[in-house]
């Protein structure tokens, strides 16, 4: 077959952007727009994946009309809730790119950080360009301080290292995107997925923006739970921790029945060992019941992860 060099014309890449929606109507078509605009100055095709997380407002309505203007608009929409780590993975799923982004949709992620994302990634230095805050302006006082904790922690326990303030924004090669959905987990979490699967990266420094509208649909709790489910998946290291303090408890238990049993000896008042033992009781017993909480995180880790459930059920699609 001979190729005829007139119609030869270069395509570009595509990028995929995946974009997980809970309630973002006062929010998509901001975004859409803003896209739409950056979009001649990018050296790719977009196409975008929303996925609506059961939206409860008109979030899935407007995608559908954007859908229906656009033909690279692609959506996929969930039966209920069931939080962003599914609907990222849903839409690492669709997505086909030869590159494919992950961004919220309140504009955080700042879209003019593009370009330069995308030429780390298309010159084959990097497989992924991250981003990560060094600010956390516009943010309570109290939820910096826990995720500083947390990260710092996080580090020392795991041998999964998290980047202080990187966000799940970034730009990846078709490559790492099909290494993090060779990962088979249920209980995902993104940010220690990411970078277990290694792969280089190069992480852009950005100040902190505020979200352009609507609310953000994270509470302290939510938050709270997302980051002993990051712990739990990847580190063990509280079930040694577990173990030695059991051995701790164990010593001390020992040392002070000694002493006990010795002063009874000396000493014939066999009711003032009742302060000590009540003491030992409550210690040993708290240590227990501990131990037994974090075996139990673990245990439900497990439980969860062998019903094999579907991570996300669809509604519809388009
Ligand atoms: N999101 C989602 N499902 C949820 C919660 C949030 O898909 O259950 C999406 C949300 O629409 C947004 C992104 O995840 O695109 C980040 O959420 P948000 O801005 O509320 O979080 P924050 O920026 O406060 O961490
Ligand atoms: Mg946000």
């Amino acid at each position: 077959m001979i190729i005829s060099t007139d119609n030869f014309v270069t395509v570009p890449p595509v990028l995929s952007l995946v974009v997980p929606l809970h309630n973002e109507e006062a929010t998509v078509q901001l975004f859409y727009d803003t896209l739409e605009d950056l979009a001649p100055a990018l050296p790719v095709e977009l196409q975008y994946h929303f996925i609506d997380d059961g939206s409860t407002d008109q979030t899935l309505a407007i995608v559908r009309r954007l859908a229906q203007e656009n033909p690279a608009v692609h959506y996929v929409s969930f039966s209920r809730n069931f939080g962003k780590e599914a609907a990222l993975y849903a839409g690492l799923k669709q997505a086909q790119g030869d590159y494919v982004a992950v961004m919220d949709v309140d504009l955080q992620d700042p879209p003019d950080l593009l370009p330069e994302m995308l030429a780390g990634v298309m010159s084959g230095e990097y497989d992924s360009v991250g981003t990560r805050r060094v600010s956390r302006e516009g943010e309570g006082r109290i939820r910096s301080w826990f995720s500083e904790q947390f990260y710092k922690w996080m580090n020392k326990i795991s041998q999964t290292q998290l980047v202080d303030g990187a966000r799940d924004y970034r730009v990846m090669t078709r490559q790492m995107v099909d290494a993090i959905l060779s990962l088979p987990e249920n209980q995902r979490f993104s940010k220690g997925i990411f970078s277990w699967v290694g792969f280089k990266t190069k992480y852009l420094p950005f100040e902190n923006r505020q979200r352009v509208a609507g609310n953000s649909s994270w509470s302290f709790w939510a938050l709270t739970k997302y980051a002993v489910e990051g712990i739990v998946s990847f580190s063990t290291v509280p079930l040694v921790l577990v173990t030695v303090l059991g051995f701790i408890s164990f010593g001390i238990a020992l040392v002070s029945a000694i002493f006990i049993v010795a002063r009874a000896l000396v000493s014939n008042t066999s009711v003032a060992g009742w302060p000590s033992m009540v003491t030992i009781i409550l210690f040993i017993g708290s240590v227990q019941l501990l131990s037994l909480g974090v075996m139990g995180r673990y245990l439900a880790a497990n439980y969860l992860e062998t019903k094999r459930r579907p991570i996300y059920i669809v509604r519809s699609k388009h």
